[in-house]
Order: structure tokens, then sequence, then C-alpha cells
């Protein structure tokens, strides 16, 4: 089987973990203190605060933001639920506005008729890893006194106009799921260039615990989303391996669009002018005339396997219970979780699984026509 993904370990992160295992220190020191550092020096952050999650991380965002029930958060519609689901854990309402089909990035020029008197921040995703429109966004935030929380889960060295995403906004949020192009299982970061949120951060992830001034008091009422010592031993490798495995990955995504240009019905993913795509997923959109879900069918017949990419979070059934929103505000979103289709991308591809993936959905999609 040809894997969507698969994380790239190696004897290197197998003695750091090692090491980590005999000290005897398994959470929150040396090691996490260095890869918090390595992350924060990558993307030229101020601080970086390392947690169990990209989810733990948007949570904790929200909450040292003080966004709270009575709120109201704006919200790609196309995107993992986890990031509204965190809107939805301090209280606050979720407000979707749907996306555009080039970047699958929120449609920025859709959002300011979601702003009302209530709203206090927008949650941009960087899709697939791809940036969102951060100018209008941070326009908007200017204007209407919103804070922005990015979430950066797939879009650890993205660029926009030559910033690294995630350090745009109040906050940037970053996961290292094994679906994330660096992993060490579970794990997440904030960055920020706030001082005090930053200290506010560290306090909540850690039970409300303020040790400032050297006497240890509860000042919180905090969360524990503590990252391990040797969750963080994985990180700091596989960190330094990012540069190369970024570059594998942009290699195979120019081998697929070479592959698959001017093949009926397939959209090829978009990196736009000013942007650096950190390429997460390689994401096609289909033509309505053909069966995504048949094709997955067909793809793992052959030994490959693709899913859809992402979903539109407002016809989920908790969300469709609680806002009952009209399908046909989110057209978009709808089309990208009906037509996406991700392809198997991973430094470990090689040229003859790139062949045989190009080869097979050439095959079927001719064979329709
Ligand atoms: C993966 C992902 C998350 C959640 O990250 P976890 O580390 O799995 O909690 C949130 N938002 C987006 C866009 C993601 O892709």
């Amino acid at each position: 089987m040809i894997r969507l993904t698969i994380p790239d370990f190696d004897e290197q992160e197998y003695a750091e973990v090692k090491e980590v295992l005999a000290s005897g220190f398994l959470v929150q020191g040396p090691k996490v203190a260095e890869f918090e550092r390595v992350i924060a020096d990558y993307i030229g952050a101020r601080h970086a605060i390392a947690v169990s999650s990209g989810t733990a991380a948007l949570h904790l965002a929200l909450v040292a933001l003080d966004i709270k029930a009575g709120d109201e958060v704006i919200v790609p519609d196309f995107t993992f639920p986890a990031t509204a689901n965190v809107v939805e854990l301090v209280g606050a309402t979720t407000r979707f506005v749907d996306i555009k089909t080039d970047d699958f990035c929120i449609d920025v020029g859709r959002i300011e008729a979601e702003i009302n008197e209530n709203t206090r921040a927008i949650i941009p995703v960087h899709e697939f890893g791809h940036p969102a429109d951060m100018d209008v966004i941070v326009n908007l935030a200017q204007k209407y006194n919103l804070k922005i929380i990015e979430d950066a889960a797939c879009a650890l060295g993205a660029e926009y106009k030559g910033r690294k995403a995630g350090t745009i906004g109040a906050a940037g949020c970053f996961s290292f799921h094994p679906r994330k192009s660096i992993t060490m299982g579970e794990g997440g970061i904030i960055a920020t260039g706030d001082d005090r949120l930053a200290s506010r951060l560290k306090i909540l992830r850690n039970h409300g615990l303020d040790q400032a001034g050297g006497e240890a008091s509860f000042t919180a009422a905090g969360f524990n989303y503590r990252l391990t010592e040797f969750q963080a031993a994985l990180g700091i490798v596989q960190a330094g391996k990012m540069e190369q495995i970024n570059a594998q990955r942009r290699k195979i995504v120019d081998y697929y669009n070479k592959g698959l240009k001017d093949t009926c019905g397939i959209n090829l993913p978009v990196e736009k002018e000013d942007c650096r795509h950190a390429w997460q997923t390689y994401h096609l959109l289909l033509d309505e005339s053909i069966s995504r879900d048949g094709l997955i069918g067909r793809l793992r017949e052959d030994g490959i396997e693709s899913n859809f990419g992402a979903h539109a979070v407002h016809a989920q059934p908790y969300y469709r219970r609680k806002y009952d929103l009209d399908d046909s505000k989110f057209g978009r979103a709808i089309k990208a979780y009906n037509q996406g289709l991700a392809l198997p991308l991973h430094p470990q591809l090689v040229r003859r699984d790139l062949d045989k993936v190009i080869r097979c959905i050439r095959g079927h999609l001719n064979e329709r026509a």
C-alpha cells in the first residue's frame, strides 16, 4: 500500500528518546525548553509555548485571550473541526465563513458581513499549509479591534509576504500530529510576540501554577496541557530535518503537478504569489461529474491510500443541531468537502510510487471519459 503519510523516524530519534527515558525526567523539562527555542528561532517568534496538541494550543490561546461566553469568533467552514470546537469549548459562538476553492482558505471578502458587536476574534486557517490572505484579515482586525489566532496546524514553514505563518496574529498555533510534516505523535506549540500573553499561556498549561518571583501559587484554574520530554526530544530531531523534509515534499508536489496537469476533471493545487506553501497536503479538487469516493475506492484497489481533505464543519451533526445554517452560504466548503482528494505525500515516496499514483488517476479518469 502506498500510504498517505508515514512519519520519518530513524536511529537518531530512537537514541534521543532512549536517552530521555533513561534520565528518568519525563515531563516539561530541558528538552521541552530546547524544542521551544528551536521552533521560536525557526519561525522568528519571540516566544513559543509547547503544549500537548494543536487543539490544546488553540484552546489555550482562546482562554488566555479571554474569549468567553457571549463572544463570537469567525472561523472558516472548511477545516478540521478542532478549529471550531475550541470556540465552543470556551462557551463562545462560532461564526462560519465560506472559503475559496483555489487555496481553500477563508474567503476574506465575506468576513466583514459576519462581524457584529460581539465579535472578538478571527481564526484564519492556513489550510493544507497555504497561508490565508493575512493583509485583509489584519486590516479587519484593526478596524474592529479583533484578536487574530492563526490556525497554523498544517503550516510550519509556510510564508506570507516573507513572514512565517503563525507569527502574524496575536497567537499562532501549530500541531505535530502524525498527519503533519514533522511529528512527535501528539504535540503542539503556540507562537506569540506578546510577553504577557506568553506568561499567561505558561501558567494556564500547567494547572494555573505561577512560579514568578520564586514562590509557587495557583493564580488561575488551569489545564494540564504539558508536553513530555520524550516527545520534545523527538521534536528537536524532527525540527533539524524540517528543511530537508519540506524540500522533498515540494519536489513531490512538482512531480504530481507535472504528471497530472491536463488531466480531465482535475484542478491542481495552487501556490499564490507572495506565498510559500508548506505542502502539508497535496489536495486536488475534482469536477462534480467525478465521484470522489468512487475514485478513493478504485485507488485503494490499486494499493494507493487517498482521502478527503477537510470537513465542511457547519454540516457536522453538533453544528447542524446548534446553528442549523443554510448550506447555500457554504457552497464552496461543501464542494471542497465532497470533491477534494488528498494524495500520498511524504519523503519516503520514490519515483515509482509517484508514477503509479499518476498513472492510476489518469487511467481511472480517462476510462470514465
Ligand atoms: C491537525 C489540525 C488541528 C488539530 O491538531 P491536533 O494536534 O491533532 O490536535 C487543528 N486545526 C487544523 C487545521 C489541523 O489540520
